[in-house]
């Protein structure tokens, strides 16, 4: 079953957050120049310096569309992957798809905020020895034109995020939808570029009866990251996910957004306010009759 702090309703539509399930990831390396004697208050290094990332997918349903946004690691991660970041497909996105009543064939699009292997690891699945092929097959796939042009032609810097041989079975042809740029993808539903993380990143935002649901992507992978300096050492342009940040907070406090996280295990969705100069990160409120963002 679905944890109930893992669902959530934006006016029509309904979130949910699917767990396809967790990594470990050296510590530093998630915060960039913030010092561990800082970040280790917030996340809680194992004795190898690693820290618990989750790998979240978000459901939206509503308005007769049912939307995914990333898919995960997906089901064949190759072993250098798992020695190295320790991952663990539990409960795996098929499964929480399936007790959430969606079928595969059900889900209408795909978004994914960036391509790197841990986003979308699940657009396909195994056809063969070489051969994959779409995991949602009556979906469209939408991803920015850039971020697809990036990961079919890595620069050497991120060459190992990439996994172009798992996306080839989605393009060209009628699985993908490019995006240039800010675009409604359904009604309500908008993907926004929110670059720095990689050039073409994007976040995804959800509005129905003044209420809105932004999803962060990579440029704040959990709640930890809040602050606006605390910056993956992933990130190509550090300064450009800072900025964005920055620019996304002030609307996300103005206009009380629920906020979702790409790797925060424990928590699936939440608010920003600001107190003096600093941003805050507070939890969703839980427990009976919290349903209702
Ligand atoms: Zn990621």
């Amino acid at each position: 079953m679905t944890p109930s702090a893992d669902r959530l309703e934006i006016g029509e539509f309904e979130i949910t957050r699917l767990l396809d399930g967790t990594f470990l990831v050296d510590g530093g390396a998630m915060f960039g120049v913030v010092p561990r004697t800082l970040w280790e208050k917030r996340a809680a290094p194992d004795r190898e310096n690693r820290i618990t990332l989750a790998l979240n997918c978000y459901l939206i349903r509503g308005r007769g569309s049912t939307i995914l946004v990333e898919t995960g690691v997906g089901p064949d991660v190759d072993r250098r992957h798992i020695d190295f970041y320790a991952f663990r497909r539990e409960p795996g996105l098929l499964a929480g798809l399936e007790d959430a009543g969606v079928r595969p064939d059900q889900v209408d699009v795909v978004v994914n905020s960036h391509l790197h292997f841990d986003h979308c690891g699940g657009n396909t699945i195994r056809a063969g020895e070489k051969e994959w092929r779409p995991a949602f097959p009556k979906a469209v796939y939408v991803v920015q034109r850039g971020e697809w042009e990036q990961a079919g032609n890595p620069v050497e810097r991120d060459r190992p995020s990439y996994i172009p041989a798992r996306l080839k079975a989605l393009g060209p042809g009628a699985f993908l939808n490019l995006l240039d740029g800010e675009t409604i993808i359904r009604d309500g539903v908008e993907a926004i570029p929110v670059p720095g993380h990689t050039a073409h990143h994007q976040g995804l935002k959800v509005t129905s009866r003044g209420r809105t649901f932004f999803y962060f992507g990579d440029a704040v992978p959990t709640s930890a990251h809040i602050d606006l300096p605390y910056i993956t050492s992933y990130d190509l342009f550090p300064v450009e996910t800072f900025n964005n940040k920055k620019k996304l907070y002030e609307r996300a406090v103005a206009e009380d957004w629920v906020v979702g996280f790409s790797h925060d295990l424990r928590q699936a969705f939440g608010c920003i306010r600001k107190t003096g100069r600093r941003y805050e990160f507070v939890p969703r409120p839980q427990g009976p009759g919290a349903e209702k963002a």
